[in-house]
């Protein structure tokens, strides 16, 4: 029997599927207020449906879970949410097939009052554009996850889906653009869409931050630009982006932010060797 996704209105040719964790079932995408495991967002969360609407609604967020509900229900980005949706409907990977999948953006994830930001790309088809959290769900965040318990930040190495216990503690991850896009690669254009909700971490995350690890160039550049827009003082020339660079951004009330860039936890990388754990390990233990 076709399910109709009430906020939506797109015909969604898929039943309930078991949540990995819980057992409860779900539609693909998942309605907002529907019972996923962290979902912030109900029915009647505001949507951004435009980049004027994400600059609006980011602007007004005065705190992470007001942030976390408009990211989870945004639709600013047309190519992005036609495939993210579509993946999670019909392009499924076959070993997922019998799991629901997210289909929404997937809002930052950790702790509310966090010293530390860790700054990503955007969420894998198959992993956070499944499980609804960030970096959980493939080798990515399985590295990351790990480092981070290593270093005391995560209670468990293990990420295996929304609802699994994994907390995060001084630590919040976040993301540079919050939709799975196509090939990994959002557009100029979505980047500058997705910009007002990095902004709006930044200025919510102010009063007790003191470091942020970019991971990968486009992270690095876009905390860079989100900084310069949340009214922080940047180095001139821009500094850059490398494993181990590092550069002090200035807060508006004067108090320094370190900036750290580490190579992304991709499988490209750790597969070959470009990002080793003692490498993670040491850009983390400068946070
Ligand atoms: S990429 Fe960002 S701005 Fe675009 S639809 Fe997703 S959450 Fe909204």
């Amino acid at each position: 029997m076709p399910v109709t996704d009430p906020r939506s209105a797109t015909l969604v040719p898929r039943g309930f599927d078991p949540h990995p964790v819980t057992g409860t079932g779900f539609i693909s995408p998942v309605p907002p207020g529907s019972g996923w495991p962290g979902d912030c967002a109900d029915a009647t969360t505001p949507v951004a449906r435009s980049a004027a609407d994400v600059v609006s609604l980011a602007a007004a967020a005065s705190s992470t879970a007001e942030l976390d509900a408009a990211v989870s229900v945004c639709r600013a980005c047309p190519r992005l949410v036609q495939w993210r949706e579509s993946v999670a409907v019909s392009g499924r990977r076959a070993s997922y097939a019998d799991q629901p999948y997210w289909g929404r953006p997937v809002p930052s994830f950790g702790d509310p009052a966090a010293p530390v930001l860790v700054v990503g790309l955007a969420p894998a088809a198959h992993g956070a554009n499944r499980t609804g959290r960030m970096f959980t769900g493939d080798r990515s965040g399985d590295w990351l996850f790990a480092a981070l318990h290593r270093a005391g930040y995560a209670t468990t190495p293990e990420a295996v889906a929304a609802g699994d216990g994994l907390e995060l503690t001084g630590l919040r991850i976040v993301a540079g653009v919050h939709c799975a896009p196509p090939g990994n690669q959002p557009s100029p254009t979505e980047r500058r869409s997705c910009a007002p909700w990095l902004v709006a971490e930044l200025r919510l995350a102010q009063p007790q931050l003191r470091s942020v690890l970019a991971l990968g160039g486009i992270a690095w550049e876009a905390t860079l630009s989100a900084a310069t827009a949340a009214g922080w003082a940047v180095p001139r020339p821009k500094p850059r982006f490398g494993h181990g660079a590092t550069a002090q951004l200035v807060r508006p009330d004067g108090r320094p932010v370190d900036l750290v860039g580490s190579y992304h936890v991709s499988q490209q990388n750790t597969f070959t060797g470009r990002l080793t754990e003692p490498m993670l390990d040491a850009v983390i233990a400068r946070l």
